[in-house]
């Protein structure tokens, strides 16, 4: 083959997800819309809020249109950053630096420049936490790193103790992922001084400097009351990697950023290799009229009382059938048991019923399928009659 057979094998290997999505797409024009009970995708389904159209329309009326549609610095509008720090030591007390922010265009591209600036040659491993965003895998392998995975603990919370044991003087870089995806636990802040705990000991031990990337699409997105981990607070290595696809639903528009936290060994190294991440990766700047939209916008959130209701709604009804998954916190997502303990056979046994969910095998976690709840109210209830029946193949 002439081209890369890596990325050959990328682009030609079939993604569950997609997969699943294009069936959907085929099965609601033959069944009609309203019959097919689509949980494939994690696409948000609230708009953004209001403020997102009014400073838009602010910004395209007040401001020049060659300043507002021209490249940007490549780490982004210098005001910006500073807002977002601004707001991220309001809620947390912890203060960035605008100045080790990097704008980019969503938590992939935060998370593959990340990887690429901190992996160094091809012993380096990467520790992610399953369940995982598979993503995770694609990003740390093309960085040029080992992925290795760390089994979950019941509850499908963090085993701090394999954790620990995977530990080892090639481990570079560590990511994390809370409120999570595919599980949509919140880690308990025990849990997280636990892991930083670990890395501490570890990086002493091996006389190395381990970064804990934080993956953090979903951070506004917590229910019960539950309040955001600042992780540079519980770990100086930290790399925030943020995004606003899903706290201000716009997936599409690709905005983001990095945040080396102010207290990293290396920080200005970190952050410079970070910017030629950017640059070698091709990225040049993140889209201007969204890095000035996110300036007006950070800090409101989506209504998330849609995705709560939908959790609620979903998850009494799938307990009270019999099936089990993790009680999930935040984000948008269930993970529910493979009552067979085959994710495939369950997922193919659901898509009889036309209910569309992902198998959990990409995520790193056998027997599981993720159901991504992010759809109207109305959706959820009327796919209940179908998860009963499923039920019934599998509970007497
Ligand atoms: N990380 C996690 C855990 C995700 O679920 C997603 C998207 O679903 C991403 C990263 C990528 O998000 P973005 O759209 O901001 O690139």
């Amino acid at each position: 083959m002439i081209c890369n057979e890596k990325m050959y094998a990328l682009g030609a290997k079939r993604s569950v997800i997609r997969e699943l999505f294009e069936y959907g797409k085929a099965r609601k024009a033959l069944v009609g819309e309203q019959n097919v009970y689509d949980f494939s995708l994690g696409n948000p389904s609230v708009p953004p809020p209001s403020a997102v159209k009014e400073a838009l329309i602010r910004l395209l009326e007040t401001q020049s249109e060659i300043a507002l549609h021209g490249y940007t610095s490549a780490q982004g509008d210098k005001g910006v950053r500073e807002i977002i720090a601004r707001h991220y030591s309001e809620e947390f007390g912890f203060a960035l630096d605008p100045e080790l922010m990097y704008m980019t265009c969503g938590a992939a591209a935060s998370l593959t420049i990340t990887l690429n600036a901190i992996v160094k040659d091809q012993a380096d491993e990467v520790i992610a936490f399953a369940p995982f965003f598979p993503e995770y895998r694609v990003f740390a392998e093309k960085a040029g790193a080992k992925l290795v995975v760390a089994p979950p603990a019941e509850g499908l919370d963090i085993d701090v103790e394999a954790f620990r044991a995977l530990l080892n003087e090639h481990t570079r870089a560590v990511i994390i992922n809370s409120p999570n995806n595919p599980s949509g636990v919140v880690y308990a802040e025990q849990t997280v001084k636990a892991v930083a705990n670990a890395l501490k000991e570890a990086q002493k031990k091996f006389g190395t400097t381990i970064y804990l990337i934080s993956d953090e699409p979903y951070r506004a997105l917590l229910f019960d009351g539950k309040k955001a981990t600042c992780f540079p607070r519980e770990y100086e290595n930290t790399v925030v990697c943020y995004s606003y696809s899903k706290a201000l639903s716009l997936p599409g528009e690709r905005i983001g950023y990095i945040a080396v936290s102010p207290a990293a060994v290396e920080k200005q190294e970190l952050y410079l290799a970070v910017c030629g991440a950017g640059r070698a990766l091709g990225y040049v700047c993140a889209p201007a009229l969204f890095q000035r939209l996110v300036g007006e916008c950070d800090g409101l959130t989506s209504d998330i009382n849609v995705y709560r209701e939908n959790r609620d709604i979903l998850y009494s009804a799938l307990t009270e059938m019999g099936f089990t998954c993790a009680y999930p916190s935040g984000a948008f997502y269930l993970f529910v048991k493979a009552p067979s303990g085959d994710a495939n056979e369950f997922s193919e046994a659901a898509k009889a019923l036309d209910i569309l969910v992902v198998p959990s095998d990409s995520f790193g976690c056998e027997g599981y399928v993720r159901i991504a709840y992010c759809v109207s109210t109305d959706l959820i209830k009327r796919s209940l009659a179908a998860f009963k029946e499923l039920a019934k193949k599998y509970f007497v």
